[in-house]
């Protein structure tokens, strides 16, 4: 598809550096090559060579993709605590880089708030990306405008998110501590500029697709007057040609093979999330009982010798029951995989929009950033998972020393979803979600449209 003013843009692409963010914004990239953009995306030396890995097959189809490496000029000044704030250090060289190529457009990550001002110098116009959906982009809108917590006394206090399109409660534990917190820090500094820099922004491209979430899809554009394209689910265009797409490699193809359609849960807490030990033993207890159901339990920890996260000889009598992967899961095949009839989630937005793409219901377990609302829009308005209990918004690495949730706890969730009699609503509800979010991104879609739209909007800047 080519843009209607016939000539070739050339968008930048700026993620930041954390998988929950890259994933996305390369898929992003390489959605816009394979739509005649001529795409570049920018990261640094470390991240390079999985950049280039990821982009392999579209480049191999003949589309316009490149990756520019910048340095991180972490020798300079050594790797400041937060690396947040060590983004602020690669202005000069994004300032020369735009000036040099002078791109039709710069999509940017919400974590670079200054590259609004920077794109603008060269008449350049700055899209942001923020990696959540319409609901949590409204919630936390509406936190930060009506600050809900300032009346609230106890951490155990109850409130509804004001001014939003349906009535949801959440506790004050729940809410980020970069909101509540009145310190500032490098996260908040970083937060706030992020905050200021959306009014100039050009728009927002936005990872989800008008039927899952049409309320806050229209609250976002009407309500904060925000500009935005949604586009998603972005991870599931061109699925067929992706080369993460595949389980062909992986060792839990031939386990996952033997299993009957809905009977394993697959568990995992995203990229960043580590729990400690104490709570590691209560998610391997739960799993062991669960009504005799199969998982798929993703840990990042390395094999050792004494694993202490793990009951005694814990893996030897769980096989073919359960599968335990350390470090990276092939997530995406292994949701889609028909065998998977259940995800315990960290409710990240690309874990959620991956669970509702593969029609997969959830066990919800918030831990951090926006999470706690993504498991409301799944819990009580998709109506597609149960949540687990979670009352405290935390940091990713936990440093507490007792597991906040319990075996039992796991185990009803995981029966819930899998086997209750309100399971089959899920699954049906899942069903139809992954139907709609299939429609989206096909031609006539909404993701579809809005990328088209976009696209031209871009085409017809300065023409
Ligand atoms: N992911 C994966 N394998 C893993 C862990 C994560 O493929 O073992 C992917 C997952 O499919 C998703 C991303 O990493 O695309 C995690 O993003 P999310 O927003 O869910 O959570 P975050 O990592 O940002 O907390």
């Amino acid at each position: 598809m080519e843009t209607k003013s016939h000539k070739q843009l050339h968008i930048f692409f700026f993620p930041y550096m954390a998988q929950g963010h890259t994933i996305p914004l390369i898929n992003m990239a390489k959605l816009f090559a394979s739509h005649g953009v001529k795409s570049t995306l920018m990261t640094t030396p470390l991240n390079a060579p999985l950049f280039s890995k990821a982009i392999q097959s579209t480049k191999q189809l003949g589309f316009d993709i490149e990756i520019l490496v910048i340095k991180f000029p972490t020798e300079e000044v050594g790797l400041p605590q937060g690396c947040e704030s060590a983004t602020f250090l690669l202005q000069p060289q994004i300032e020369q880089i735009l000036d040099e190529h002078r791109p039709h457009c710069l999509v940017a990550d919400a974590f670079f708030p200054w590259a609004t001002d920077l794109a603008a110098k060269f008449g350049i116009p700055r899209i942001v990306f923020h990696g959540v959906g319409f609901f949590a982009l409204c919630a936390t809108l509406s936190v930060l405008l009506y600050e809900p917590h300032l009346k609230l006394s106890s951490d155990s206090e109850v409130f509804t998110i004001p001014n939003f399109p349906v009535e949801i409660k959440l506790i004050s534990s729940q809410i980020p501590a970069y909101i509540k917190q009145n310190a500032e820090t490098e996260f908040t500094k970083l937060f706030k500029a992020a905050r200021e820099c959306e009014e100039k922004s050009f728009g927002f491209i936005v990872n989800s697709f008008y039927e899952l979430e049409p309320a806050f899809a229209d609250h976002y554009r009407t309500a904060f007057g925000r500009k935005a394209w949604h586009i998603g689910p972005i991870s599931s265009w061109n699925k067929a040609a992706d080369d993460e797409a595949s389980l062909d490699q992986h060792k839990s193809l031939n386990w996952i093979n033997s299993k009957k359609p809905n009977s394993v849960v697959y568990i995992c807490f995203g990229s960043m999330t580590n729990f400690i030990d104490s709570q590691l033993l209560e998610i391997a207890a739960g799993n062991a009982s669960a009504s005799g159901q199969g998982f798929i339990w993703v840990v990042k920890r390395e094999k050792n010798d004494k694993e202490e996260w793990l009951p005694e000889g814990f893996e030897k009598r769980m096989e073919g029951k359960g599968l335990i992967i350390r470090g990276w899961a092939p997530q995406v095949p292994i949701l889609e995989h028909e065998a998977i009839g259940g995800f315990v989630t960290h409710c990240g937005w690309n874990s959620i929009l991956e669970g509702v793409s593969a029609g997969v219901p959830m066990i919800t377990w918030p831990v951090s950033a926006e999470q706690f609302y993504n498991e409301k829009l799944v819990t009580l308005v998709l109506r597609t998972g149960v949540a687990v209990g979670v009352k405290q918004w935390s940091t990713f690495v936990d440093v507490k020393k007792e597991a906040s949730v319990k075996r039992e706890a796991i185990e009803k969730a995981i029966n819930q979803v899998m086997v209750s009699e309100e399971a089959e609503g899920m699954r049906a509800r899942a069903r139809v979600l992954r139907e709609m979010a299939t429609r989206a991104v096909k031609e006539g879609g909404s993701s579809f449209s809005d990328l088209t739209s976009l696209l031209e909007e871009l085409g017809s800047l300065g023409a």
